[in-house]
């Protein structure tokens, strides 16, 4: 059924449209002839067939992959992205009645992207490597992604030649037939260094050693290449088992001055250069001391822990995957940073410990997963009451539930969107949260 609408606003990405469509790929005050192809929720969602009258905002994305479901703000001028951004968490947050700064960006956003993830098959009997078109299991080939790391789009060309020399076959979901699923790869910003991890469905590597000779001829900022097993009948990328083909398992970056090692299993953000931009951002609305006790919940390699243990007494980083809390201990010894402690737990159940042995935090960092925290984790921290909160999210939706089990005896203070996911409608936010009694 076709339907003329208008666009209002975006939200999560979506145009919404009166009384209750809403429109990918619309941008708020352009007008467009829709069909309306399904139901999300309370709305009906709809494709475009034809745009009437355009905003002065779209133009045309400079990705040659029209299919990619990948970035769904390439239709849209960068500044009007980050503005649209910063309009999409100022409704969001509207009832906290707080100032939220603008999207801070990027100068130059192409290649900033330094973790891959290609997913492998085969068309016409060649291998093809991309991600999968939005709702479906039909991989995209993308050769020259232009927001991913040109040394990772290079060696993703180079990794289908070998394997096609080595008759090394893509893994077939339906046949079970093949053995590469994905090809991960992280490259270090500042360092250059790279990882290569090649998640297979089954043990068995063929040629394996040859194939590491040759990528490391190809690049030699190679530092370690892995191989992770996964031969699960499962949509997520890694599988428990690996097998380190080649270096330590890790390799290093470095932050605000402080060097990191990071390994395969252990989380560590998409866009370095703008990871430092919003650290800058958690740090300045810490305003920590030499007294302050700090906690950092969710710590991954202990990036936040570290760079606060510098302005603290003393930082305690939970996180619940073991090889990232390994990271984070080598990367205080590293950094020679003797004030900073980690355990690897769920970060409810250690800060309930915590608010049992009614233990002192003065200001505690939290970057959970876009899933956000829970009712056990906020039910401590109130307990314990730390007179400041910094809370960062990648799913700020999660976050404003979060928050909103907060707010009687906390202020929302400070709001700062980032841009870490540049030409997609995804947005981090850093919110600073003080007791109200202190
Ligand atoms: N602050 C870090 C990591 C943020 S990502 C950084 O900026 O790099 C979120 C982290 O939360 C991931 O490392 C994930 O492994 C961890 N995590 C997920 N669920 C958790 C839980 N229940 N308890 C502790 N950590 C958890």
């Amino acid at each position: 059924m076709e339907k003329k609408v208008k666009g209002l606003y975006l939200n999560d990405g979506k145009c919404v449209c009166k009384p209750n469509f809403l429109v990918p790929g619309l941008i708020p005050k352009e007008e467009a002839v829709v069909e309306i192809i399904g139901k999300k929720d309370d709305y009906f969602l709809c494709q475009i067939q034809n745009i009437t009258k355009a905003s002065d905002n779209r133009i045309e994305p400079i990705c040659p992959y029209k299919s990619c479901g990948g970035c769904d703000y390439s239709h849209i001028s960068y500044n009007a992205q980050l503005e649209y951004k910063t309009d999409y968490i100022s409704v969001l947050f509207k009832e906290f009645n707080v100032k939220v700064n603008k999207t801070l960006g990027m100068d130059d956003f192409l290649g900033s992207r330094h973790k891959v993830i290609a997913t492998f098959g085969m068309k016409k009997n060649k291998i093809i490597s991309g991600i999968y078109e939005e709702n479906s299991h039909k991989i995209v080939d993308i050769t020259n992604c232009p927001i991913q790391n040109k040394e990772a789009n290079d060696l993703i060309k180079e990794i289908k030649n070998i394997f096609t020399s080595l008759k090394i076959e893509p893994f077939n979901e339906d046949t079970g037939r093949g053995l590469v699923r994905h090809v991960y790869i992280r490259t270090g910003y500042y360092t250059r260094e790279i990882m290569v991890v090649v998640v297979t469905a089954s043990e068995i590597f063929p040629n394996r050693s040859v194939f590491v000779k040759k990528l490391l001829d190809f690049n030699p900022n190679i530092k370690t290449v892995v191989q992770n097993i996964n031969s699960r009948k499962t949509s997520i990328v890694f599988g428990d088992k690996l097998r380190i083909l080649y270096g330590d398992g890790y390799i290093k970056d470095s932050l605000l001055g402080l060097e990191f090692n990071i390994s395969s299993q252990s989380f560590y953000q998409v866009n370095p250069k703008q990871t430092e931009v919003l650290y800058q951002e958690a740090l300045r609305m810490a305003n920590l001391n030499k007294n302050d006790i700090v906690f950092d919940a969710y710590c991954g390699i202990g990036t936040i822990s570290l760079l606060a243990a510098r302005k603290a007494k003393k930082v305690i980083g939970v996180e619940i995957v073991k090889d990232a809390i390994k990271d984070a201990i080598n990367n205080a010894k590293m950094n020679n940073i003797k004030n900073a402690y980690f355990v690897c737990d769920d970060a409810s159940n250690y800060l309930d410990e915590m608010a049992k042995n009614h233990q002192r935090i003065d200001c505690l960092f939290m970057d959970p997963p876009r899933k956000g925290s829970d009712y056990r984790f906020i039910k401590a921290l109130k307990k314990i009451a730390p007179k400041r909160i910094i809370y960062i999210s990648c799913g700020p939706d999660t976050q404003v539930r979060d928050l909103k089990m907060l707010i009687d005896m906390y202020k929302v203070e400070e709001v700062q969107p980032v841009d870490l996911f540049c030409q997609t409608h995804h947005v981090e936010t850093v919110t600073l949260l003080t007791h109200t009694k202190n």
